[in-house]
């Protein structure tokens, strides 16, 4: 079996060695009487809060911090080769918590999801399907209160999440500009996903300049990936009475100490709300995510991106490439085909 295992905990930006590929022989058949199950991963889901589970802080680890010497645990899919529970059988398609290794014994597979719509990409159930999805739907629709025709701003935009709160934005009728890390990311945003603009961050020596230039009357939501000096800016620009959705602030994830924002007194005389959220505590709106969006992406409505990287060997990497933006779209690892 081979896996992916953390070496130590980690401080500053984390390094493609600090997590080493091993092997590790093991029993492909379910211990019985255990009422685990025995899966076969497929896809790895790589996310920007794992960076969080490879440090011990106390009051920022929302996940459970990795093991050293264990393999790193993150969201995925994967096929069931072995059984010992009522609810799983032999062949079962399923999405949750499994480990960075080609097979995976789950104790407790409660916490697992069987996949029942199994005639869309079964990649998308790390993204699309999974939980960047219904954060993007969560964040905007519940977070942003959003209006036809207001003006929405997304930083990490062409990112898993990102470019679905934009192509929703849209759909609701919205003025949509996303911020980006390349002239890459940028072209898709405008040509692929439809914003109406997009810049990229890295070239503008003036955030605050670039937000005048491309909402002149002001920003009405401001969807927020990154943090630090992007949010700052947001808030010189924010109108009275806008909306700030807190999902991330990837800016600030390696640094020891997270950077101070200078402006949060416009919260009190632009009367903005701003609001974080843990998508965690809205697992339960799967069902009403899934009737939403499953007929938008067989009409072709939605469009996602996906960087996949193939083989366990390159994970290290690709989690690591979500804090240099190195991935386009989200990103994926093939560990094996079905
Ligand atoms: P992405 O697919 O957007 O990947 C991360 C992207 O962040 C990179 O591609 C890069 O894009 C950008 N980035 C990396 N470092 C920096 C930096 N220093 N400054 C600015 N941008 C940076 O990730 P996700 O869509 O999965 O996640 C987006 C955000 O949502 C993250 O902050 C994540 O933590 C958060 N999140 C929160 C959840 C919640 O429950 N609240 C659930 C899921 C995600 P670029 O090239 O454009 O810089």
């Amino acid at each position: 079996n081979k896996q992916v295992i953390l070496r130590d905990y980690v401080t500053g930006f984390p390094k493609e060695t600090d997590m080493i590929l091993t092997t590790k022989t093991i029993k492909l058949k379910v211990p019985e009487g255990s009422k685990s199950v025995l899966v076969k991963n497929l896809y790895l889901s790589c996310d920007p809060y794992m960076r969080s589970c490879m440090t011990k802080i106390e009051g920022r680890n929302y996940v459970p911090p990795f093991t050293p010497g264990s393999p790193i645990i993150g969201m995925g899919v994967a096929k069931v080769l072995d059984s010992d529970h009522l609810n799983f059988k032999e062949g079962d398609l399923v999405s949750g918590f499994i480990g960075w290794e080609e097979y995976s014994l789950i104790t407790m597979p409660e916490g697992l999801s069987k996949i029942k719509n199994t005639d869309v990409q079964l990649s998308y159930y790390t993204g699309l399907l999974g939980i960047a999805g219904l954060t993007a739907y969560v964040g905007f629709y519940e977070f942003c209160s959003p209006k036809k025709g207001e003006n929405v701003f997304i930083s990490a935009a062409s990112g898993a999440v990102g470019q679905l709160v934009g192509q929703f934005a849209k759909i609701m009728g919205c003025y949509v500009v996303g911020s980006a890390g390349s002239n890459e990311k940028v072209d898709l945003l405008k040509n692929k996903f439809g914003f109406d603009a997009a810049f990229n961050y890295k070239e503008e020596p003036d955030l605050d300049a670039a937000l005048k230039r491309y909402f002149p009357e002001g920003i009405d939501i401001y969807f927020e990936n990154v943090g630090g000096k992007m949010l700052d800016a947001v808030l010189e620009n924010i109108r009275d009475r806008g909306r700030i959705s807190v999902c991330g602030m990837i800016s600030q994830y390696n640094l020891e100490k997270p950077e101070g924002v200078h402006n949060l007194f416009y919260l009190i005389t632009k009367q903005v709300r701003m609001e974080g959220f843990l998508i965690g505590g809205y697992l339960h709106l799967f069902p009403k995510y899934f009737d939403f969006i499953i007929p938008l992406i067989k009409e072709g409505k939605i469009i996602y991106i996906e960087d996949t990287v193939e083989g366990l060997e390159n994970a290290p990497g690709a989690l690591i490439g979500l804090y240099t933006g190195r991935n386009v779209g989200k990103q994926v690892v093939v560990v094996a085909h079905e």
